[in-house]
C-alpha cells in the first residue's frame, strides 16, 4: 500500500497552511479572548473551497478526498481550534449527511451553497440529557401542513448563533 501524498493533497495542505499562518494566526489569540465568531475567515475559507472539501463538483463541492479534508483541517486547526471546528461541522456533519442522505431538492437547495460557503450550516445533535448517549432524545418532529413543528432544546452547537441552515436531529415517534 502506498502511504505517500498525492500532488494535490500535498498543495491542499500547503494552500492550508499558508491561509492559516496568513490570515488565521495574526488574529487567533484575539478572537479567542474577545469570543469573536471569525466572519471574516469562514468566508475566505469558502472561497478557498474549505467549506464542502468532499462534497461532489456536482453539488459546488470542491470533490477532494478525505486524506486532502484530513491535511487542511490539521493545518487550519493547529493554528485555530475554532475555525477548525467551524469548518469541521460544515464539512463533515452538514454536508456530508445532506450529500448521503438528502434529496437532490433539498442539496440544490441547500447543500450547493453550504459546499461552496455562501451559507454556513449547524448541525443540532446534543440536549441537556443527550450527549454521548445520542439515541435519549427528546426534541419532537410534529407533521404540520408542509413541514414540521419542532419542539425541544439544543445545546453546544457549533455554528449555533451564526449559521443559515440548521440540520436538526428529532424524533417523529418516541416510542
Ligand atoms: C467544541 C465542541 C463542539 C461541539 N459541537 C457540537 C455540535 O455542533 N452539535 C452537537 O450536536 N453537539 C456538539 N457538541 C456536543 C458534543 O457532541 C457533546 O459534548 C458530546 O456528545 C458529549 O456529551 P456531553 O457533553 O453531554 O457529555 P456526557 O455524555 O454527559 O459525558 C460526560 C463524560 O462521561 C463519559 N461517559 C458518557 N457515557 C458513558 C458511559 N456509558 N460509560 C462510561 N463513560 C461515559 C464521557 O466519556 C464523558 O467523559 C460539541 C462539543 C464540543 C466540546
Amino acid at each position: 500500500m502506498d502511504f505517500t501524498f498525492n500532488e494535490t493533497q500535498l498543495m491542499i495542505r500547503d494552500m492550508a497552511r499558508k491561509f492559516a499562518q496568513e490570515e488565521l494566526a495574526p488574529t487567533a489569540d484575539e478572537r479567542d479572548e474577545r469570543e469573536e465568531f471569525p466572519h471574516e475567515a469562514v468566508k475566505k475559507m469558502g472561497e478557498l473551497g474549505f467549506m464542502g472539501m468532499m462534497v461532489s463538483e456536482q453539488w459546488g463541492g470542491a470533490g477532494l478526498d478525505t486524506i486532502a479534508y484530513v491535511l487542511a483541517m490539521e493545518e487550519i486547526s493547529k493554528v485555530d481550534a475554532s475555525a477548525g471546528v467551524i469548518m469541521s461541522v460544515n464539512n463533515s456533519l452538514v454536508c456530508w449527511g445532506l450529500e448521503t442522505f438528502g434529496t437532490d431538492d433539498q442539496k440544490d437547495r441547500y447543500l450547493r451553497d453550504l459546499a461552496s460557503g455562501k451559507k454556513l450550516g449547524a448541525f443540532c445533535l446534543s440536549e441537556p440529557e443527550a450527549g454521548s448517549d445520542a439515541t435519549n432524545q427528546r426534541t419532537t418532529a410534529v407533521k404540520d401542513g408542509d413541514g414540521y413543528l419542532l419542539n425541544g432544546t439544543k445545546n453546544w452547537i457549533t455554528n449555533g448563533a451564526n449559521a443559515d441552515v440548521y440540520l436538526v436531529i428529532a424524533t417523529t415517534d418516541r416510542s
